[in-house]
């Protein structure tokens, strides 16, 4: 039944007996159904920005709690970051998942256009509300059963707090949360359920903010007594799109200017322009990095104006372990895709058009086992602080079904899916998928050392992870934080009351689907 090359004798239970358990955990996660939606539901309708994630926190801790998970609140620093751990001895296996939201994606589920709940506020546009709650699927399911049978070993689900700023994960690891870990499942959301092992093909990063200080003065009355920060900012910028030409393709770098001055009849004395550069390895990053801060020097030199900068995240490019992604696609593919309904694909194919993209509805095959990348000098894209616990510890991360194909990402219409049946079906595909492998790993011993030996001896065989962050860096929370001052009143409103309402949907009075006529 196992495609690995393990010997039977070192299980703990035999092949026959996980069989039986994982059906019974299949039924067990299929019960919890209802409990799996109010979860999802409820964490969508918090939408809560990276660092600020009080309410989430809050309310997924407390359901751990209940559960006697032993629960530790405002970890490395960071006040919405926490660990909940359950069960004694070896293994030690971490289950995370990210909790944060997006800017300005308020959106209505089950919608398929845009309509915001909330103009301009922030939503699940990632939708980062169906981790935590997949995670905490999967182990109530499995704690039963590892009571029952005796299974030793802990489990400890932490939050991947913002997740979109790259903001917490390498502290996690530089304060020693993953330190005694023998292995971590990370789960994210996609259009399909499937994972992968070995180099992602996607870029590290570090997140740099520069800050420029001159001097402020009346911009009609005496501007030559003024030095202007955003003349830094703007020189900068410029000297980096120039640099642009002679970088590799692999590369991606963005930039907003978060402050660019108050007012124009002011000469900006203060002028700040935050970055990401990304790139496939970690010497890469440090190149691009430093040639950052060059420029910024140079920017400072020719305004007269002094610079600072701050590292505010980072991640280093994902390596994934084989042994663990084998194991779990072997469970992804006894557990298959969720069977859509009519109305589920109703609303994909509404969506799709609204974009341009291709009406294919939602998914209908399973994604492959993804393989490694060839080489450095392809690939590319988005990054993913998950990487600095992989390089750390033997690591998978779970894509599971919940929402809809052909979609931008972090917009809008990433939401759309994410409180409606389909993010719902697609939680229980992923928990079932996670629980079997989780009984996978505290059962067979095998499994662990596999993954140890290809952590050793492949992984981390000529590459050796040195963190982007410093051992002062601090995580900086107060990020956001005066987006949710501003917003979080309204969105409190829309909380979700599931002592009122069996869905979201309900709450909000949406008829599923809701599409545009024609
Ligand atoms: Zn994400």
């Amino acid at each position: 039944m196992t495609v690995l090359p393990l010997t039977a004798s070192s299980q703990t239970i035999s092949p026959a007996r996980l069989d039986a358990l994982k059906t019974e955990l299949m039924k067990e996660i299929d019960k919890q159904q209802k409990s799996t939606q109010e979860m999802v539901d409820m964490v969508f309708s918090f939408g809560e920005l990276g660092f600020q994630e009080v309410e989430t926190s809050r309310y997924l801790t407390g359901i751990l709690q209940k559960n006697g998970f032993k629960v530790e609140q405002g970890i490395a620093g960071i006040p919405t970051a926490w660990t909940a751990k359950w069960g004694s001895g070896k293994p030690f296996i971490a289950i995370g998942s990210d909790i944060d939201c997006i800017p300005k994606a308020s959106q209505k589920p089950g919608v398929a256009y845009h309509d915001p709940i909330i103009e301009g506020a922030p939503g699940h546009g990632e939708g980062h509300n169906a981790g935590e709650p997949l995670n905490i699927t999967a182990v109530l399911a499995l704690k039963k059963i590892m009571e029952r049978e005796k299974i030793p070993g802990t489990i400890m689900l932490w939050p991947g707090v913002a997740e979109e700023q790259l903001g917490s994960k390498a502290y996690y690891v530089r304060d020693g949360y993953f330190k005694d870990v023998d292995a971590c499942i990370f789960t994210h959301v996609g259009n399909n359920m499937g994972t992968s092992y070995g180099d992602g093909g996607g870029n590290g990063m570090i997140s740099v903010k520069f800050n420029f200080e001159g001097e402020a003065a009346h911009a009609a009355g005496a501007p030559w007594k003024g030095r202007s920060g955003l003349d830094a900012v703007e020189l900068m910028n410029l000297a980096w799109n120039f640099h642009r030409e002679h970088m590799e393709t692999t590369q991606r770098s963005h930039y907003v200017i978060s402050d660019g001055g108050d007012q124009p009849n002011v000469v900006p004395s203060k002028a700040s322009v935050w970055y990401y550069f990304r790139e496939r390895s970690y010497p890469k990053i440090m190149k691009m990095y430093k040639d950052g801060i060059k420029m910024a020097e140079a920017a400072a030199k020719m305004t007269d104006t002094k610079m600072t900068y701050e590292v505010l995240g980072s991640a280093w490019p994902g390596h994934f372990n084989q042994p663990i992604a084998e194991a779990l696609y072997e469970n992804i593919k006894a557990v298959g895709l969720p069977e859509w309904s009519p109305d589920d694909q109703v609303l994909a194919k509404a969506l799709q058009k609204e974009l341009g993209s291709p009406e294919e509805g939602l998914s209908a095959t399973l994604s492959g086992l993804a393989k490694p990348a060839i080489s450095l000098s392809a690939g590319g894209g988005g990054s993913d602080d998950i990487a600095d616990v992989s390089w750390n510890v033997p690591t998978v991360v779970l894509r599971f079904p919940s929402n809809i194909p052909g979609l931008p990402g972090h917009h809008w219409a990433n939401a759309i899916a994410m409180a409606t049946p389909i993010a719902h079906k697609g939680v229980t595909a992923g928990a079932k998928a996670e629980a079997m492998t989780l009984l996978d790993l505290f059962t067979n011993p095998d499994l662990i050392k596999g993954a140890k030996t290809y952590f050793t001896d492949v992984q981390t065989k000529e590459v050796k992870y040195v963190p982007l962050i410093s051992k002062t860096d601090k995580p900086p929370i107060s990020l956001n934080k005066k987006i949710m001052e501003e917003f979080r009143p309204e969105m409190k409103k829309y909380y979700y009351n599931p002592a009122k309402y069996k869905t979201y949907l309900e709450q909000l009075g949406i008829k599923y689907p809701t599409v545009k006529k024609d």
